[in-house]
C-alpha cells in the first residue's frame, strides 16, 4: 500500500465536504433572498399610493361640482325669481349662468375620465395584491423546502465529518500534518493529485515512471515538482 492511499481517501472525504459546504451556502443564500417578495410588495404600495392620490382628486372634482351646482342654483333663483328687472342685469346673469354651465359640463367630463382612471387603478391594485400574496406564499413554501434541504445537507456533512475523524485518528501524525499543510496552501482544491497518463492530474506536470512507481507502492510521499501536491497512483 502506498503512503498516499489513506491520504487520497481523506482527500475524497474533504472534497465531498467542500461540495456540501458550498451547497449549504447556496441554500442559505436562497433562503434569505426576499428580493422578489420585497419587489412585489413595493409595487403594491406604489399602486395603492397612486390610487389614493387619484381618489382624492376625484373627490375634489366632486366637491367642485357641488359648489358649482349651488352657484348655478342661486343664480337661477335670482334670474327666475323676478328679483332682477333691468335687461342689462338680466343679460349679465344669463351670461354668468352660461359660463357656469360650461364649467360644470367640462367638470363632468373630467369626473368621468377621473372615475375611469380610479377604476383602472383599483383593478391594478387588486391584481398586484393577488400577485404579492402568491409570491409570498411561494416564498414561504420554498423556504420550507430549502430548510429541509439544508438540514439534509448538514446531516450528510455530520456523517462525513465523523468518518474523516476516524480516518484521521488512524493516520500517522506526520502524514496528516503534511496533508493539512499541502491542503492549506490551496483551500478548496485537492491536496492529493492522481497521476493520469504520466502526469499530475491537477497541474499537468509530467511525472517520471520512478516517481509514479513510488506514488503507487512507496512508503514515502511523492510530491508534484510543479504544484507541490501529493501524488498518488491507485
Ligand atoms: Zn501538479
Amino acid at each position: 500500500m502506498s503512503a498516499a492511499e489513506p491520504l487520497y481517501r481523506l482527500q475524497q472525504l474533504d472534497t465531498e465536504l467542500d461540495q456540501l459546504r458550498r451547497r449549504v451556502d447556496q441554500v442559505s443564500a436562497r433562503m434569505t433572498d426576499r428580493s422578489e417578495v420585497e419587489q412585489t410588495r413595493q409595487e403594491l404600495l406604489h399602486l395603492e399610493e397612486r390610487l389614493k392620490m387619484e381618489t382624492d382628486k376625484l373627490q375634489a372634482y366632486e366637491a367642485q361640482a357641488r359648489a358649482l351646482d349651488e352657484k348655478i342654483n342661486t343664480e337661477e333663483k335670482r334670474l327666475y325669481g323676478g328679483q332682477i328687472r333691468l335687461p342689462k342685469a338680466i343679460l349679465e346673469v344669463e351670461q354668468e349662468l352660461s359660463m357656469l354651465r360650461r364649467q360644470r359640463s367640462a367638470l363632468d367630463d373630467a369626473i368621468i375620465d377621473q372615475m375611469a382612471r380610479v377604476e383602472r387603478l383599483q383593478d391594478e391594485v387588486k391584481h398586484a395584491r393577488t400577485r404579492a400574496e402568491v409570491v409570498e406564499a411561494h416564498f414561504a413554501g420554498e423556504s420550507a423546502l430549502l430548510r429541509e434541504e439544508r438540514q439534509r445537507l448538514l446531516d450528510q456533512a455530520r456523517v462525513l465529518i465523523e468518518q474523516r475523524k476516524t480516518l484521521a485518528r488512524n493516520l500517522p501524525a506526520a502524514l496528516l500534518q503534511t496533508y493539512e499543510s499541502v491542503r492549506s496552501r490551496r483551500p478548496d482544491t485537492p491536496a492529493v493529485a492522481l497521476i493520469k497518463a504520466g502526469a499530475c492530474s491537477q497541474c499537468g506536470e509530467a511525472v517520471s515512471s520512478a516517481d509514479a512507481q513510488r506514488a503507487h507502492t512507496g512508503d514515502r510521499l511523492v510530491f508534484c515538482a510543479n504544484c507541490g501536491r501529493i501524488l498518488y497512483l491507485p
